[in-house]
């Protein structure tokens, strides 16, 4: 419609059409004279409204149409999101910064990497450049206010042409992403409009609201499995790394209204101090903005400690991006809330008490909270951000090149100077992943074209350097190296009790994958060069007299095997050492077209060495199991989720298991292996409804519509019980190995259950292990490595009973040191436990991982306890 303009006397024509499927337009004259639809006229409602949500597909017309009628925004379809929508990065300026967003992109990112740009020529491209700002929405699905105000603050910015409105197009590239999981939006609102109206108004969606990884879409910023977070991290980390970023959440209903940055502490050190000076300009023009609107329960410097996991705005503060967030309370989905005054409560970081404190000078007093109130709240932080940014362009942008020059200067001249990832690794393949997942962060990484020796040791050609003289050492020093989490003031309570940390008291991406990464205290010397893109390996192929044998320590050859059984293919598995050199868990091929092997070399990277001699004595053929995973609603399991996805990606066939299935019985003659993921006992026998398991909206099985109460019962149990005494194997995760403690009596103890947090407290944390990979569930696996321990995991003792021969100890605690990186009290209860158990009942067996060894798919030094527990064993059943 631009350029053109409706007579006022066809707008009324137009209205009676409204109804017919037309859309009004509602003329606005602009200062060019085109004409904006408003959100209202297009949705039908304003944002916000009560029971009011709009719908992604619908959103993405309104976008669109938005594009065809203004020249200040551009609207770029990154690609499909995991269930094949459309994923939206919204580009708002004025249409001459529009028009080179190629060369504004180029000056920032000059400014944000200035390693060899002379300091006048940085005085010309902060002349030049425009203050980037990255706004997101809709993360978190069941938050939905977020996304439902992205069109009328877009809409303002498009459309209004007041000086203010005019100062942030100048001077500022607003990004936004008005969804950042829109698959997730689609199916809340269609949730929330089934029951609107219903009993079961406002009640939680019963499901994960991603495919795979439901809330802990938040959680994959730094390892970005998702596709989604591939797209973040192209925005963020590659291509514009802004100068802020904002993230707008939601949290519970009855605290503060909406919180905003600063963070409250502990804070991570080791970013540059100016970021975090940044969020509290942000975060104070913010809170004056809110506070000159008369909006009340406006909190600062609370609640979110500015330690968090490293989801996109805790990871960004580390690419030297002002990475903030705004949470706010939140209501019944799209339906009102009443809180009575008494009801509103502190008792937070920062915030000790629901009183007017420095940093909440105006408490809400209570009464109906409704989505237009988060709305408003929402949509002037992300104004105010905006506003800050374009009164301070050249401030803003000179700050871009100091975090840069002074990260960068303090890499060079601290400890470690680099890290060094060698050659030589258990898993060659998952220490390329893991490169290229650094280079996916925008990190600088460099490889060796020959052996080089640094600092006493030799290191093979293609060792990978990551030199920590750049701007993003931070990132660097918290994926690739040890990580403390303190333990002082700040993380105790005035009991001394530690407080616990907001999710994972480490991210060390290195220790989780099991790479071997060196730091080390000089600049490596030796001739390297850049990587540019991501390692992709081909494996070789080359037959011998009996065939191929393809490596079991590699995560890969799983991969691989399964490809190979996909087709028919016969495949044993050495469970012998000292024939041909083989190690147990190694695999052979005897059979198979050449072309196949080939194919699948290509794909998975692993390669086919040539097999002389032999090998059928010292080997059993491999048999594809029937594998089962319980799945629950409440919400959904999150551990569920990410275990769906990562056996799929190494082509695991499964089948998910609802109440209903379980409860018939007879699960042996349909399933070999059964997975329970990390839960509590009563989540899955449904005797009682605990907490946490949904977030936003109901908290009690009452809430949910009746046949979406899960829980597979005493019939469930007994069933899980016949499988196993029938010869099934149970694979418990975590949390999940209450189940069969309790309901099997299996002799043994979980040490840790039930202390005294004083006493003994590990959240999220690397431990050290020893490993028996002597045993077929842990074949292929080192002697020694890193386990990731959540509060809630296990450790077992052994109960004595006349048959201890039973129970098979696989992965235990190491005997000292054991924390390697995150937050340890009490290391006496671990040492000489076990973390992984492998135990006999009846026929079958029950192997319980104590700890997360698939956690969110980043655990790749532990997938093959998961993927040999799917394999079938050496044993005469065919299982384990
Ligand atoms: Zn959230």
């Amino acid at each position: 419609m631009r350029g053109k303009s409706f007579p006022v006397r066809l707008i009324s024509i137009l209205a009676a059409l409204v109804f017919s499927g037309f859309t009004l337009t509602t003329r606005i004259a602009g200062a060019q004279g085109q004409s904006i639809t408003s959100p209202e006229s297009f949705f039908g409602f304003r944002m916000g409204a009560d029971r009011k949500l709009a719908r992604w597909d619908k959103m993405v017309e309104y976008y669109k149409l938005l594009e065809r009628q203004s020249p200040k925004i551009k609207v770029v379809d990154m690609g499909p999101t995991t269930m094949g929508n459309p994923f939206l990065a919204l580009y708002i300026s004025s249409p001459a910064n529009l028009a080179q967003l190629e060369q504004l992109k180029r000056i920032n990112s000059r400014l944000s990497d200035p390693r060899g740009v002379s300091e006048p020529e940085i005085r010309r491209l902060v002349a030049q450049g425009k203050v980037v700002i990255a706004q997101s929405m809709g993360l978190h699905s069941s938050e939905v206010a977020s996304s439902q105000m992205a069109p009328e603050l877009i809409y303002d910015l498009v459309q209004r042409t007041d000086e203010e409105t005019a100062r942030i197009l100048d001077n500022t590239v607003a990004i936004m992403i008005p969804c950042l999981n829109p698959d997730g939006e689609i199916l809340v609102i269609d949730w929330y409009n089934k029951y609107v109206g219903t009993e079961f108004e406002g009640a939680g969606l019963p499901v994960l609201y991603h495919k795979y990884v439901g809330h802990d879409n938040n959680r994959d910023a730094f390892q970005t499995n998702m596709v989604e977070s591939q797209y973040m991290a192209k925005i963020l980390f590659r291509d514009w790394i802004p100068q802020a970023y904002i993230d707008h959440h939601q949290m519970g209903p009855y605290g503060a209204r909406i919180y905003i940055p600063p963070y409250a502490e502990p804070i991570r050190p080791h970013g540059d101090p100016l970021v975090w000076r940044e969020m509290s300009w942000y975060g104070a023009h913010i809170a004056y903005k809110e506070e000159e609107a008369a909006m009340s329960g406006v909190v600062n410097a609370a609640i979110y400690s500015g330690w968090g996991h490293f989801g996109f705005h805790w990871i960004t503060p580390f690419h030297n991006i002002a990475g903030m967030l705004t949470e706010s309370a939140s209501a019944r989905l799209g339906s009102p809330l009443y809180l009575h005054p008494d009801q509103l409560q502190g008792g937070s970081r920062g915030m000790p008490e629901y009183e007017a404190q420095t940093t909440f000078p105006n408490p809400w007093p209570g009464g109906w909270w409704r989505m237009r109130d988060i709305v408003e709240r929402q949509k002037i932080a992300a104004w105010a951000t905006l506003d800050l940014a374009a009164r301070n362009r050249e401030t803003a942008l000179w700050n871009a090149y100091l975090k840069a020059r002074r990260q960068t200067e303090r890499g060079a001249a601290g400890k470690p100077a680099a890290y060094v990832i060698p050659a030589a690794q258990h898993d060659p393949l998952t220490a390329a992943k893991l490169v290229n997942k650094l280079l996916v962060q925008g990190i600088e990484v460099q490889q060796a074209r020959a052996e080089f020796t640094h600092e006493g040791k030799v290191y093979g050609a293609g060792s990978f350097v990551a030199p920590m003289a750049q701007p993003k050492q931070g990132v660097i020093r918290y994926l690739l190296g040890r990580t403390l989490y303190p333990d002082n003031s700040y993380t105790r309570d005035k009991d001394g009790n530690p407080i616990r940390p907001y999710d994972m008291a480490t991210d060390t991406m290195a220790e989780f994958m099991g790479v071997r990464v060196d730091p080390v205290d000089t600049p490596v010397g030796a001739e390297m060069e850049k990587v540019t893109a991501s390692i992709e390996r081909a494996g070789r192929v080359e037959r011998g007299a009996s065939g191929y044998v393809i490596d079991g320590r590699l995560n890969d050859s799983f991969r691989a095997v399964n490809l190979l059984l996909d087709k028919g293919i016969t495949i044993r598995r050495v469970n012998r050492a000292g024939v041909a050199g083989l190690r147990p868990g190694d695999f052979v091929v005897s059979g198979g077209a050449e072309a196949l092997v080939l194919d699948v070399a290509r794909q998975t990277g692993v390669s086919f060495s040539p097999l002389a001699s032999d090998v059928t004595r010292t080997s059993y053929q491999l048999k594809r199991l029937r594998i089962g995973m319980y799945q629950r609603y409440y919400g959904g399991n999150i551990d569920e989720g990410w275990t769906r996805w990562l056996i799929e990606q190494w082509g695991f066939p499964y089948k998910s298991l609802m109440d209903a299935e379980i409860k018939a019985g007879n699960l042996l003659t349909k399933f070999d292996v059964i997975i329970l993921p990390d839960d509590r006992v009563e989540m899955m026998t449904g005797e009682r409804r605990g907490e946490g398991a949904g977030r936003g909206a109901g908290s009690r099985a009452s809430e949910y519509p009746p046949e979406y109460r899960s829980g597979f019962g005493q019939e469930g149990v007994a069933a899980l019980r016949a499988f196993v005494e029938k010869g099934g194997t149970l694979v418990t995760f975590a949390e999940a190995g209450d189940f069969a403690i309790q309901k099997f009596e299996l002799p043994l103890r979980n040490v840790v259950a039930n202390r005294p947090s004083k006493e003994f407290w590990c959240p999220g944390s690397t431990l050290r292990v020893s490993i028996d990979n002597t045993n077929p569930l842990a074949y292929g696996m080192p002697s020694e490595g890193l386990a990731v321990f959540l509060a809630n995991n296990q450790a077992y003792e052994v109960l004595p009973t006349p048959h201890n021969e039973r129970v098979e100890r696989i992965v235990t605690f190491a005997e000292r040191d054991i924390l390697q990186s995150g937050w340890l009290l009490g290391e006496d209860a671990l040492v000489r436990k076990a973390a992984m158990v492998s135990v006999e009942f009846g026929q079958g067996k029950v192997a319980l991982i104590g700890f997360r060894a698939q956690h969110r798919a980043q655990t790749h030094g532990a997938f093959k306890l998961v993927f040999n527990a799917l394999l079938s064993g050496p044993d005469s059943r065919g299982t384990q």
